[in-house]
């Protein structure tokens, strides 16, 4: 299929360049340094990623450990309730650790391993990509060091608790706001020392060429599968797709599954509490073009072009730009990228658990309320949204926040 010039039916392998540009946008803006690593990883990755072996044990270890594939739910009661469109779920929720963040975490220290590699460095803000890596790093029984703000570490208990039971190493970061910034500067650090024994797995499709990619790549089985599945149940492709985006990663997986085919695709990003700077984590749609964390993109930026604090319900969605794919696929036209603030995403968190028993994320449950919200404006068709992670991480905060609705 042609979509503006751009031929899909070789995009994923056109795209990103060999430089990691998507467009103008990604690329590698990084110190020397920092650049050879990028590069081992970059070399490893066509070669080691494509062997037989690799993808035959990956593929194993989904099948056997991580619990894929995981189904498609038809949301009949919900779909009924709003009118004569079909709504359906992917559930990446059911992956081990509960949510799509394994999908590309096991690639990555599956890599690291094959690589000779001893140890693995990450950071992490809420704590999700932490237990992820933690559970890969147990897997392979790799060396795992976690870098953490102390503010982070004090608002997550449970997850650094699950961290260290996997038997990872918590790296407090005392320095600044002590929170995800800190962490990621620090993790950047550590590796910068030591990339010789380690390797740096990101948490999204953000940060230098390789890992807008790589990360992307890893998560295509959750594309691929969804689109099988649908047209296996349904005997048709959908009318419409949705996931939600922070760094972007649930959703390039899943998109990618479906971007050659005649289908409206739909990212979501946190309105949070409004449209004013720093309510919000909505990049894509109130932010400029602009360098952070080593490639260029879509950004929030602050009076001084710095990344801008911001903010969403859900802790997942708070990242002041977003992966370099989706600021390409927007501005051709191909991805429609829109909004969900607090309050619909709290209805939407409700509505899947009271109608369908599923409690979804927070994260996810924008997606769930932008296809609701779609569902209501369309005549008949169906729409299958990406739930890409499990709620019961978020329902002390809910509860304590917004009482039971
Ligand atoms: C981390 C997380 C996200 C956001 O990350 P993306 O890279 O944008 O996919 C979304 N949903 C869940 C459940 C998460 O844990």
């Amino acid at each position: 299929m042609k979509f503006n010039n751009i031929d899909f039916d070789t995009y994923l392998k056109n795209y990103p360049d060999e430089k990691g540009y998507f467009g103008k946008y990604g690329g590698s803006y990084i110190p020397e340094n920092l650049q050879a690593a990028m590069d081992e990883i970059t070399e490893a990755y066509f070669t080691i990623c494509k062997s037989r072996k690799f993808i035959d044990e990956l593929r194993r270890i989904r099948r056997e450990f991580q619990g894929r594939p995981t189904p498609i739910s038809h949301l009949e009661r919900l779909s009924t309730k709003l009118g004569n469109v079909q709504l359906y779920v992917k559930r990446e929720d059911l992956n081990h650790t509960g949510a799509h963040k394994l999908n590309h975490c096991m690639g990555e220290v599956l890599l690291a391993k094959y690589m000779g590699k001893k140890k693995v460095i990450a950071e992490t803000g809420a704590g999700q990509h932490g237990v992820a890596m933690a559970t890969a790093a147990a897997y392979f029984g790799m060396e795992c060091d976690i870098y953490m703000g102390s503010v982070d570490i004090k608002k997550q208990a449970p997850n650094v608790a699950r961290m260290k039971i996997l038997g990872a190493n918590v790296v407090e970061v005392t320095h600044g706001l002590a929170t995800l910034k800190e962490a990621v500067d620090a993790a950047f650090e550590a590796y910068a020392k030591e990339y010789k024994d380690a390797v740096y797995c990101i948490g999204s499709v953000v940060g230098p060429h390789p890992f807008p990619m790589m990360v992307r790549d890893f998560q295509h089985v959750v594309g691929e599968e969804a689109r099988a599945q649908f047209v296996q149940m349904t005997g048709e492709l959908p009318d419409a797709i949705v996931a939600c985006v922070g760094g972007g990663s649930n959703a390039a997986g899943f998109f990618s599954g479906f971007l050659n085919d005649p289908v409206d695709i739909y990212g979501i990003e946190p309105l949070g509490r409004g449209t004013a700077l720093g309510d919000h984590a909505a990049s894509l749609q109130y932010g400029t073009e602009g360098i952070m964390h080593g490639f260029n993109s879509i950004m929030l930026k602050d009076e001084n072009g710095e990344p801008a604090p911001v903010y969403s319900v859900a802790s997942g969605l708070d990242y002041p730009s977003s992966g370099p794919e989706h600021a390409f696929l927007q501005s051709i036209g191909r991805v429609k990228y829109d909004v969900i603030d607090d309050e619909e995403t709290i209805d939407a968190f409700f509505k899947l658990s009271r109608m369908e028993c599923i409690i979804p994320a927070i994260e996810s449950s924008h997606a769930v309320a932008f296809g609701m919200k779609l569902a209501k404006t369309m005549e008949h068709g169906s729409i299958l949204i990406n739930l890409s992670g499990r709620g019961d991480k978020d329902m002390d905060y809910v509860i304590e926040k917004y009482g039971i609705r």
